[in-house]
């Protein structure tokens, strides 16, 4: 992979560690594109950039999969300009023309919607990303995308699952695939397997030009700063916590849980099961048999 011209003044030391990285992140990439046919042959991906950290990563590395993987898919970039004050219109265009990258920029003024519809002093993120979601699904489907890539990686789906837990009293996550509510689109997160720590370093390798995500003037969602707080502190003290957590979220057992719409306790006695775990069920026999 050839270094770009910011990286030439990198030394070597640094480039070592550019590199590793890197591979890595592209490796977690290709792995999830794998595990959840994300990407098939002739697939136009639309790449939603934000102007952070995660969407720029997620281009560059799907960029760079595109030349080894084994499908042919387009990549075409989207930025929804939601009319933020102060939002800085010309840094994406900038980029992704530097960069050769096929993009549209799509202006949409949710900002003043959401002004008008959400009481002062409260949260804005609900109705802010429901309007942003719609806004992107609805372009997919005008430029023929078949698939709709956003920049979540591993920390975001596990922050998700506390999220749900803690104040939802719903175990669930953040699916890598999944159809949109409106069933027109599949949505792909390929950067799933990616940890967050490893985007923040890339990022400040490629020197990405960051468009801050506060200029709404919103309060980063509190309840998520609560989880990500406890979430970096466990995997201060504790490693591998975080890694056998996000093992754990593609490890169930319902019939270790006690969620009878996924498991039919009912009819255990008969052992005619509607549904349930076939590994637990395994290994039990393993076990005891
Ligand atoms: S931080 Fe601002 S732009 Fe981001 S989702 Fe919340 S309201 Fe929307």
């Amino acid at each position: 992979m050839s270094l770009q011209p910011q990286d030439a003044q990198l030394d070597a030391k640094k480039r070592t560690r550019f590199n590793k990285l890197q591979k890595k992140l592209r490796r977690e990439t290709g792995r999830a594109i794998a595990d959840f046919n994300m990407i098939g042959e002739g697939d136009k991906v639309m790449v939603c950039l934000s102007g952070g950290k995660d969407s720029y990563t997620m281009l560059e590395i799907l960029r760079n999969l595109q030349h080894s993987a084994p499908v042919n898919f387009e990549l075409v970039a989207v930025n929804l300009d939601q009319k933020q004050p102060g939002f800085p219109e010309h840094v994406l265009p900038e980029y992704l023309e530097r960069e050769g990258v096929a993009y549209h920029i799509l202006e949409k003024d949710t900002y003043s919607i959401v002004k008008e519809k959400v009481p002062e002093g409260k949260t804005t993120c609900g109705l802010c990303s429901r309007l942003r979601r719609g806004s992107l699904y609805g372009f997919a489907e005008e430029i023929g995308a078949t698939k709709i890539a956003l920049g979540h990686h591993r920390d975001d789906i596990i922050e998700t699952l506390f999220l749900n837990m803690f104040y939802g009293g719903k175990m669930k996550a953040m699916p890598p695939k999944l159809r949109s509510d409106d069933n027109r689109n599949i949505v792909i997160r390929p950067l799933a397997y990616c940890r967050e720590k490893d985007i923040i370093e890339f990022s400040a390798f490629k020197d990405f030009p960051i468009i801050p995500c506060n200029l709404c003037g919103s309060q980063e969602n509190l309840q998520r700063q609560v989880i990500k707080d406890m979430l970096n502190r466990w995997d201060r003290e504790q490693p591998g916590r975080i890694e056998n957590i996000f093992a754990a979220i593609q490890n169930i057992a319902p019939s270790q849980l006690a969620d009878t719409r996924l498991f039919d306790f009912e009819t255990l006695e008969e052992g005619q099961q509607r549904g349930g775990d076939q590994a637990h069920r395994l290994d039990v026999i393993n076990l005891f048999g």
